[in-house]
């Protein structure tokens, strides 16, 4: 975390933000803020609405109720009325949140450079030659630098997450959601993308949310914790207090059945 981080704007924050889909509710008065430049793991159970915390912040989901500021702004809320499905109320500030998935969804029939190029000639307006500029720097940050002429298929799902990471990066987010990103992977390639999220962490003043299944990862990289069990976070701490000495039932039993 940057030293500005404590005094500034939040990157995000959750104030009694309610989401329900239907009569279902998945998220319960959330209230909590993430400063800029510090990493987060979400963890819990599945269906606990970890996922659903980074689509609202993407503005793929609408806030129910309750404030959602994203740099210091409100997202209007449903109970607004102004919002329509599938469109970000804000792409403002849309723009400057990123999200990799579990699935990469890479162009196959265009080159890695080509990936990464795409959008910030489409979206920022670069020239082309910024963008190849750009785009080389972020290949260079995920060690593929070699591999700017390959196609999706002729990398390893590693490597083509990492090629994700860095078309995400190229498009200079201040908040980067990142969802289960190795979940999708075999065991033997899930530590070189983790990698590159700790470098990240640590080499960046990027805010970082990722949510997770590596617990360990999760200790390594993370300023804080949350814990999420049926729509409400149980526990947000440092990770020392999270996995050595948790505090809420739900996460002790949570650790000691995926530990
Ligand atoms: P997690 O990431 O912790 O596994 P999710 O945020 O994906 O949890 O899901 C939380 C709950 O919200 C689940 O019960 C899920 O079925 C429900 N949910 C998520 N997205 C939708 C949707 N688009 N429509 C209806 N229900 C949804």
């Amino acid at each position: 975390m940057n030293d500005s981080a404590s005094t500034a704007v939040p990157a995000l924050d959750f104030r009694d933000v309610v989401k329900e889909f239907g009569d279902n509710r998945v998220l319960d008065e959330l209230d909590f803020s993430i400063a800029r430049g510090e990493t987060v793991s979400l963890i819990g159970p599945s269906g606990s609405g970890k996922t659903t915390v980074l689509r609202m912040a993407m503005q793929l989901e609408s806030v129910t109720s309750g404030s959602l500021k994203i740099l210091g702004e409100e997202l209007p809320t449903e109970a607004e009325g102004k919002l329509k499905p599938g469109v970000a109320s804000r792409p403002d500030l849309a723009r400057r949140c990123g999200m990799v998935f579990q699935q990469y969804n890479l162009f196959p029939h265009m080159n890695v450079l080509a990936n990464l190029t795409l959008s910030p000639q489409s979206v920022l307006k670069m020239s082309r030659d910024e963008a190849v500029e750009a785009s080389r720097r972020y290949l260079a940050l995920v060690g593929l630098s070699d591999k700017e002429d390959a196609y999706p298929r002729q990398l390893s799902g590693g490597q083509q997450q990492r090629i994700a990471i860095a078309r995400a990066l190229v498009m200079r987010p201040e908040i980067l959601l990142l969802d289960e990103i190795t979940s999708a992977l075999d065991p033997e390639l899930v530590g070189e993308v983790l990698d590159v999220v700790k470098n990240l962490a640590s080499e960046t003043d990027i805010t970082i949310l990722t949510v997770t299944h590596e617990m360990r990862f999760a200790r390594d990289v993370s300023d804080r914790v949350a814990m999420f069990s049926g729509g409400k976070v149980v526990e947000f701490a440092d990770p020392s207090i999270i996995f050595e000495a948790p505090t809420h039932p739900r996460t002790r039993s949570f650790l000691n059945s995926v530990l």
